[in-house]
């Protein structure tokens, strides 16, 4: 008897005429998820069944599955024809050896001659007669539930449960965004986040190579990757700001240092998105984590941003909330490697942590900040993920 994975959506059942844009693009997301196993994904009523792939990488396949935003569950199931003795052979493999049990049964086909309370009670009686005794029937809460989806071609799917996808809208729905990511625990959760709502995540990491290590990029190539399962392909550019940190170290006070170079990457990354069709900057901001995320630190390193949104997906999350995400992603082994991205770098004892405009620019003014930013461009590179 064939496997089947059912599929189906998480919100999209709630979206009108344009139902199709974002069904085609959850489609186009299964097949790039599924494109190194032999499959084929069709497109039934409002859901999804994957087929004809080697049951042996059935495992493999879930896994990749689970990570595709817009899946709400998937259910392996045993496709067999809607009479009730194949409904019965299928069942007995669903069914668990002991502890209670329920049937429940849906109706694709009106026409099939059972309703599907009685589809439910012969089943159940079948297999009870079947396990002497070893199973009971507990309606309210049984231990296993034995489920029968009839369908209009004449074949009936027989499964036991729902396995929990990543929920979320289809990633390509939403535009795109730039992250900025750091080697750090949130920027690759606020890269997943926005991705969970259909937007194309690409990133921006600026490093201070030789004061940082090549071990540090490593790193911050290996949370692109991870980010990238869920994104359906992210690209990762690196900038190096070096020079910026030493122009700063060198001309302005020290407790400024974060904020000005803060002020530095908001402008190369808006000016990146430009660049490459990014519509918003993305950061991993938590309002009151550090001392450059007070509102006042927001404030003076967004206002150099002139006209893209930064989306701020963790703004109200606390630490062990981003952190269960971070391990739910996969990402979080690899975040807390003790390899220092850039703002460790000449980092201060006592960072200001309600930093003035008025300090900040005066701070600025000193520095020749179109030609660092140009300087900063000139090493931009693109990784091959
Ligand atoms: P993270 O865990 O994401 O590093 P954090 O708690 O360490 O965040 P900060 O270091 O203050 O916080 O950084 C705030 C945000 O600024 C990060 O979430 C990230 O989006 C961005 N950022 C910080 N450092 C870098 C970097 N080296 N390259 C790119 N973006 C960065
Ligand atoms: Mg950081």
């Amino acid at each position: 008897m064939k496997k089947v994975i059912i599929i189906r959506y998480s919100e999209i059942y709630l979206k009108g005429k344009n139902r199709g844009f974002f069904e085609r693009a959850f489609e186009n997301n299964l097949n790039r998820a599924l494109s190194s196993f032999e499959h084929e994904l069709i497109k039934q009523c409002g859901r999804y069944t994957v087929r004809e792939f080697n049951e042996e990488e059935i495992e493999e396949i879930i896994e990749k599955l689970k990570k595709v935003f817009g899946l709400h569950t998937l259910s392996v199931a045993y496709e067999t024809n809607s009479d009730m003795d194949s409904i019965f052979e299928a069942a007995k493999l669903v069914a668990r050896t002991s502890g209670t049990f329920k049937v429940e049964s849906h109706r694709g086909d009106k026409k099939y001659p059972l309703t599907s309370v009685e589809i439910s009670k012969k089943l159940g009686g079948m297999l009870l007669d079947y396990a002497k005794g070893a199973i009971s029937v507990d309606v309210h809460n049984p231990s296993f539930s034995v489920r029968v989806d009839i369908r209009e071609n004449g074949k009936a799917l027989v499964f036991g449960e729902f396995i929990q996808g990543a929920n979320g809208m289809p990633v390509g729905t939403a535009g795109k965004g730039v992250l900025l990511l750091s080697g750090g625990i949130d920027s690759p959760v606020a890269g997943y986040m926005m991705a969970k709502r259909g937007m194309n995540v690409d990133c921006l990491h600026f490093h201070s190579y030789p004061y940082t290590n090549l071990q540090a990029k490593e790193k911050v190539v290996d949370l692109a990757r991870i980010l990238s399962e869920y994104t359906c392909g992210t690209k990762l550019c690196t900038v190096s700001v070096t020079h910026i940190q030493e122009a700063i170290h060198e001309k302005c006070k020290p407790e400024l240092m974060i904020t000005l170079l803060r002020r530095f990457m908001y402008r190369i990354a808006e000016r990146h998105a430009k660049r490459i069709g990014g519509q918003c900057l993305i950061t991993g901001e938590s309002l009151g984590q550090v001392a450059s995320q007070t509102i006042e630190g927001i404030t003076s390193s967004n206002s150099v941003v002139e006209e893209l949104p930064v989306l701020r997906p963790l703004i109200g999350f606390d630490k062990n909330e981003i952190i269960d995400i971070s391990v739910k992603m996969g990402a979080y082994e690899t975040s807390i490697l003790p390899f220092e991205d850039c703002c460790t770098v000449f980092l201060p004892d006592f960072p200001a942590i309600r930093p003035k405009l008025t300090d900040i620019l005066r701070e600025e003014a000193q520095l020749d900040v179109e030609g660092l930013i140009e300087e900063a461009f000139a090493t931009i590179e693109k990784i091959q993920l």
